[in-house]
């Protein structure tokens, strides 16, 4: 049994991460500023209302916790939205996470499982993204983690920090039976879009851009179900124990689906149409995005469960034609 603090547990990931431990039998504490994530969503474990940008309330969260670990899914992470904040991004994601490194550090926490992006590689030049792709971010959001990502690699050897860094192609899918799924107040990410658009919740989907270089013009990427993500964290958790230094994976299942694929599929498990118009490119956004994951499964042991897309999206359908009145209300 392990103490494990999930910074941002309030969240999408960082519920499904909190289930997991939960029921693998360790103890958790969240930490949330509830500015984008859900009190409703902190079902297991101890809740801290706390700020990374407040290192006073970081200092109270950890004081006497006796955390063997934290996980942290506090961030700004939005491409779109980066591309025209880019202050706020680097402020959350930089300094949010240098305040909570160095408050680890004050409080004697070794360990960490940080949450990075796919954003950190930019436009590929693989087909099959690796670790040892270049790391050439084109917005703000892939650059903040990419730079966050160094401060670990320098905590490594400055301070002997030990961590996983674990870069997630696209988050998907809920647990609708235990009633956690995405919900943002202000959803800009496909599939929940896909899925309000086929309940009529809302004006029609837009696809944004169809003339990209890719076999449908419509952008690909690779769907990863957020259980999957909360499996690959806790594998992170045991892989620490014998390795020191700053790691990092690449977390997808390998293979890319378009947009007009992911459409087509959400029209099929939820049997409904899925009225959809075709828009201006958004900034930001790289054609495609898939990754290799072979070295996780080398190394963590990862074994993905959900591999097929369809009950990826039929999972996310589930929660959102069904999701709980908090998920529709601020914190
Ligand atoms: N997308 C879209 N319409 C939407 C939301 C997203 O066409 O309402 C596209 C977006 O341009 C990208 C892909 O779907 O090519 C995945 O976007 P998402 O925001 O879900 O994840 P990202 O890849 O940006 O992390």
């Amino acid at each position: 049994m392990k103490k494990i603090l999930i910074c941002g547990g309030a969240g999408y990931i960082g519920s499904h991460m909190s289930h997991w431990l939960h029921d693998q039998g360790h103890r958790v504490t969240v930490l949330d500023n509830l500015s984008t994530g859900h009190r409703g969503a902190v079902r297991w474990g101890d809740f801290i209302h706390a700020d990374l940008l407040d290192p006073a309330s970081l200092d109270r969260a950890l004081a006497g916790g006796h955390f063997d670990a934290v996980m942290h899914f506090c961030a700004r992470s939005l491409v779109g939205e980066s591309v025209t904040q880019p202050y706020a991004y680097y402020l959350n994601n930089v300094a949010g996470t240098l305040n909570l490194l160095e408050a680890m550090r004050r409080h004697d926490v070794g360990r960490i499982v940080f949450s990075s992006t796919a954003a950190v590689f930019g436009n590929p030049v693989a087909d099959l993204i690796d670790e040892e792709h270049p790391k050439a971010p084109i917005n703000p959001y892939g650059a903040s983690k990419l730079m966050a990502e160094r401060i670990l690699a320098d905590a490594a050897h400055a301070y002997g920090l030990r961590s996983v860094t674990l870069r997630y192609f696209n988050a998907a899918g809920a647990l609708p039976d235990q009633g956690i799924g995405e919900a943002h107040l202000c959803e800009t990410h496909l599939i929940p879009n896909v899925l309000k658009a086929a309940l009529g919740d809302g004006p029609a989907l837009k696809v944004f851009g169809d003339d990209y270089p890719t076999p449908d013009g419509t952008c690909v990427r690779d769907y990863v179900h957020v259980q999957d993500l909360a499996q690959a964290h806790a594998l992170a958790l045991d892989f620490m124990e014998a390795s020191a230094g700053a790691h990092a994976f690449n977390l997808g299942n390998g293979q890319g689906f378009s947009v007009r694929e992911v459409i087509a599929t959400a029209a099929e498990v939820s049997g409904k149409p899925v009225p959809f118009e075709v828009a201006p490119r958004r900034d930001g956004d790289p054609a495609s995005l898939v990754a290799s994951s072979a070295k996780a499964r080398a190394q963590l042991g990862w074994v993905p469960r959900w591999t097929e897309l369809g009950p990826i999206i039929e999972s996310a359908w589930r929660w959102h034609r069904d999701q709980p009145d908090w998920s529709r209300q601020g914190a």
